[in-house]
């Protein structure tokens, strides 16, 4: 039996759930809180590539995602009026994962929330950390409700906005804003749309990720100011606005934006937090210590694949906890500053493209080199972690 007993996990996002149900099955006692009072979640979808996959295949879960999900191998490069510049087949997957299934946020969360659940995770909604005290053995916790605890690790899995981050390092590392934003709107999926699909235009791009045999969500990203909050009620004009140089069937779903579509804005705020992610027995995982352009799609596997990692080098009580938290920051900080590098570097350049000439430019050398430079990527991603 492992010397960590009982662990905290702070946030049920996909990170804090794979998490809390990976200690679980381990036979260590789990308590889960997470802030928000329900775990209905805003949101639209959210692609899985097949490293996400495979953690989720050690959850018992990947047959009821694969069926919940549409699976995809590859992704597509179009100009605005969606003219084929480049296909290219993913080189992620094998025999048991494919290159990537897709599946609304929502469902995604009720899956491990069940697989949490069926580990025995104790779940409190609603609930927050008011403060940590540490010792060499054990981390004590007060919660928002008044009540205190001891756990022998605290796992913090509390997204962007992270408290424990906060405790770990204060604010001297925060999100910073990249002067983009992504738009997103759940969108019916034509038959035609049957993997990830990427339209670069001039100033912006869109692009659609199927989620369904019925859906999809339609996405564009583009420059956007800094804290910009848009008024509920004006987001249908200044999405359909913003989408107005593209054809196909992003003409067709811009026209049908309304005041009653559910249109999601986020900004996109990276941040790589550099060692350690730990500090005696508190760590943190996923968003909160990375968090990446969504180009990729690997933000949430990465948040997966960080739970598994240190699940599995905490449980390998060989050395003191201090060495076990480094052995898992080690591990992840190269893969994770792998994606937040390669996620920006592909923003930034397809976010670079302002006239026609850049556009052509562009085409140019998508042609040539995207599908090579997107299957390194996937060589490095599919490898064992
Ligand atoms: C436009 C866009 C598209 C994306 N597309 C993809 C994609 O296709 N594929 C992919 O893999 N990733 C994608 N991502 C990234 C993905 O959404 C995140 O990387 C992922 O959700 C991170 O998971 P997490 O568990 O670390 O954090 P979160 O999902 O943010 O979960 C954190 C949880 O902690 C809770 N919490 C916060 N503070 C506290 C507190 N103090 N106490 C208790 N609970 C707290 C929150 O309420 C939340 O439930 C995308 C991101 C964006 C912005």
């Amino acid at each position: 039996m492992s010397d960590i007993r009982r662990v905290l996990v702070v946030g049920g996002g996909v990170g804090g759930l794979t998490a809390a149900a990976t200690f679980a099955r381990r036979g260590v006692e789990v308590v889960l809180i997470e802030r928000r009072p329900t775990f209905e979640i805003a949101g639209v979808g959210l692609g899985q590539p097949a490293n996400a996959l495979r953690v989720y295949d050690a959850l018992d879960v990947l047959d009821e995602i694969l069926a919940t999900g549409f699976s995809y191998d590859r992704m597509f490069i179009f100009d605005p009026d969606r003219r084929l510049i480049v296909e290219h087949k993913f080189l992620l997957g094998d025999d048991r994962v494919p290159a990537f299934c897709a599946l609304s946020r929502l469902q995604l969360h009720e899956i491990l929330l069940g697989a949490a659940e069926r580990a025995g995770v104790q779940i409190r909604l609603g609930v927050t950390v008011s403060s940590i005290q540490e010792d060499a053995d054990r981390v004590d916790v007060q919660f928002s409700t008044g009540q205190q605890d001891s756990f022998d690790l605290l796992a913090g899995f509390d997204g962007i906005r992270s408290t424990t981050r906060l405790h770990l390092v204060g604010t001297a590392f925060t999100p910073r804003p990249s002067g983009y934003g992504a738009w997103r709107v759940q969108a019916p999926r034509p038959d035609y749309v049957r993997g990830m699909e990427f339209l670069q235009g001039v100033g912006s791009k869109t692009g659609a990720m199927p989620l369904g045999n019925d859906i999809m969500y339609l996405f564009h990203i583009r420059p956007e100011p800094a804290g910009v909050n848009f008024a509920e009620q004006d987001q249908a004009e200044l999405f359909r606005e913003r989408l107005a140089q593209y054809g196909s069937y992003v003409a067709e779903i811009a026209a049908t934006l309304n005041s009653k579509s559910d249109i999601v804005y986020s900004p996109i705020e990276p941040l790589m937090l550099p060692w350690p992610w730990f500090r005696g027995r508190v760590v943190i995982g996923g968003d909160a210590a990375h968090t990446v352009a969504p180009h990729l799609t690997q933000g949430a596997a990465m948040a997966a694949e960080d739970a598994f990692v240190l699940a599995r080098e905490v449980l390998d009580d060989d050395v003191p906890i201090e060495a076990r938290l480094m052995r898992y920051s080690m591990k992840r900080y190269p893969r994770c500053a792998f994606v937040y590098t390669f996620s920006g570097q592909w923003l930034h350049d397809e976010q670079s493209v302002r006239s026609a000439q850049d556009l052509e430019a562009a085409r140019a050398e998508l042609t040539m080199n995207a599908s090579a430079r997107i299957g390194v990527s996937d060589r490095i991603l599919n490898g064992p972690i």
